[in-house]
């Protein structure tokens, strides 16, 4: 009963996150999952992908006017990327706190993109930046009726459930 209701407290907010063509190449893959493992967020979809032009549009439309947007565009398509769906309160906003500044010359020390790159056109990473885009990119990138559901072990010793 303990259990059921921490995993109900957590069903929440979801968070799109994409290791982006250069994280995958560079190997980085095991390191920025485990950040998020470890901060206690709950995996609720992961895939290699080979993303085609018009997702990665559609995922960038609102960028679309930007003098950077072809590139952007170019750079998501130059390899695969690995989509993962993060779930748990607060998830949106701590996972863009993890992934740190759009520029990582200007991202924390301790963030993904503040440790492990140098320039805006090669952040490693994505994250979504509301509840409601969370809800539309895993739509995009999963489908919907993609997101597991499952009950972590640790759950009760990460979230207090009364
Ligand atoms: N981007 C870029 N040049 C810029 C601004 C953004 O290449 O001057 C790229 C970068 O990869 C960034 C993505 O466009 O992650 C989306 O931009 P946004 O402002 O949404 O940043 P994010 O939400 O990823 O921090
Ligand atoms: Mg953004």
């Amino acid at each position: 009963r303990r259990h059921a209701a921490a995993t109900l407290s957590i069903r929440s907010e979801i968070s799109y996150v994409m290791i982006k063509p250069d994280g995958v190449q560079r190997g980085l893959v095991g390191e920025i999952i485990g950040r998020f493992e470890r901060k206690g967020f709950k995996l609720v979809a992961l895939k290699l992908f080979q993303c085609p032009k018009d997702i990665a549009e559609e995922h960038y439309k609102d960028l679309s006017s930007k003098p950077f947007f072809g590139a952007l565009v170019e750079y998501i398509l130059s390899g695969p990327v690995v989509c993962m769906v993060w779930e748990g309160a607060g998830v949106v906003k701590s996972a863009r706190k993890l992934i740190g500044a759009t520029n990582p010359l200007e991202a924390e020390p301790g963030t993904i993109r503040g440790d492990l790159a140098v320039q805006v056109g090669r952040n490693v990473v994505h994250g979504s930046d509301s509840a409601e885009n969370g809800e539309r990119e895993t739509a995009l990138w999963f489908g919907k009726d993609a997101l597991v559901s499952w009950e972590p072990a640790l759950a009760p010793w990460l979230i207090e459930s009364n």
